[in-house]
């Protein structure tokens, strides 16, 4: 027999998955990649970690397959809608079960392993939205969720015997003791828990992606830039990105496009670069200005040189300005 286990970065996951590998299951490990994970370091280290609790516990590669470009899609009006924020947990776990349902066929997996725990999230995880969520992927009574098997109808690995339906367990709700006495019997160490790992559930980050959907600017790229720094709405088709310290500086700097424009100060200054993106008429480049000006250490001065390149053309440009004025900044913050 052979099961996918989706592994979602936290304890759950591994628990679930390392349950159904003592009952002599192959498990084939994987990791779906979302552009709202972490920010880009935070992902990569992240998965490292999780491929090793993988290999160290189930003796497997952790697969990572990148569902992002479909996963936006999402977004747009999702049939069973957001929860508290941004998050269309319901819809999420649809599509990544029916991405799950593809690979299955193409490996000779017999059904589908997942972390969920009854009870542990109102929104996704009561009983009826998680059989709502394997009959809509296509995968009825074949998601098996060990972790709480016990309290869900029975499904076809446990009915066919592949795996002991006695030998499963009972959690709900949100507290995690249970798992924790679990990995302590496991011998497992080293672990992250879930919580807070979906920016789809920050109320800040969701109110920029609501912005970017609002201007129908949704994509990968502009999604991206989400996970960085202060950011301002110009006009119907023109963003700014201000930098928030020297990291975010320098990431901003990674991620222009072609026809973006980076903003910064001249070099006798202490200030932040600033992205922008979208059609910029003279009067924006100043507003861009103005508003990279806000964020500089002007030295007791009222007025700055702030330079701007419109990429790919190396050639700067530079305009004085002052810093916009406080009301105008909040009334462009999104
Ligand atoms: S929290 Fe984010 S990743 Fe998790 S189910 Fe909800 S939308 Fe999907």
């Amino acid at each position: 027999m052979k099961a996918i286990a989706l592994i979602s970065g936290g304890l759950d996951s591994i628990l679930a998955a390392k349950v159904i590998k003592d009952q002599n299951v192959e498990i084939f490990p994987l990791n779906f990649r979302i552009p709202f994970c972490h920010r880009d370091k935070e992902v990569s280290s992240k998965s490292d970690n999780t491929a090793q609790l993988v290999r160290d516990n189930l003796g497997q590669e952790l697969k990572i397959i990148d569902i992002s470009e479909g996963f936006l899609k999402l977004l747009d009006k999702p049939k069973h809608g957001f929860g508290s924020n941004m998050n269309p947990c319901i819809d999420c776990k649809i599509f990544m079960l029916s991405e799950v349902k593809e690979l299955m066929k193409e490996i000779d997996a017999q059904f589908v392993v997942t972390g969920e725990v009854l009870g542990q999230r109102p929104m996704s995880q009561h009983k009826d939205a998680l059989q709502v969520i394997a009959k809509r992927s296509g995968l009825e009574n074949l998601v098996l969720r060990p972790l709480s098997a016990k309290l869900l109808p029975e499904t076809i690995p446990e009915s066919s015997g592949w795996v002991k339906r006695s030998e499963l367990l009972n959690f709900s709700g949100r507290s995690r003791r249970p798992q924790l006495d679990l990995a302590n019997n496991f011998g497992i160490k080293d672990f992250a828990w879930p919580a807070g790992g979906c920016l789809l559930t920050d109320p800040e980050f969701s109110k920029r992606l609501k912005d970017l959907i609002a201007y129908k600017e949704l994509n990968t790229d502009n999604t991206t830039l989400l996970k960085l720094g202060r950011h301002f709405r110009l006009s119907a088709s023109a963003k700014l990105i201000v930098g928030r310290d020297e990291k975010e500086d320098l990431e901003l700097e990674k991620l222009v496009k072609p026809q973006d424009y980076l903003f910064y100060p001249n070099e006798q200054l202490a200030g932040p670069t600033s992205l922008a993106r979208g059609n910029l008429d003279t009067e924006l480049i100043r507003l861009s200005a103005q508003i990279t000006c806000r964020y500089c250490d002007l030295n007791n001065k009222t007025e700055a040189a702030i330079f701007y390149k419109k990429f790919p053309s190396q050639e700067s440009n530079s305009v004085m300005v002052s810093s916009i004025e406080e009301d105008q900044l909040q009334s462009l913050r999104i």
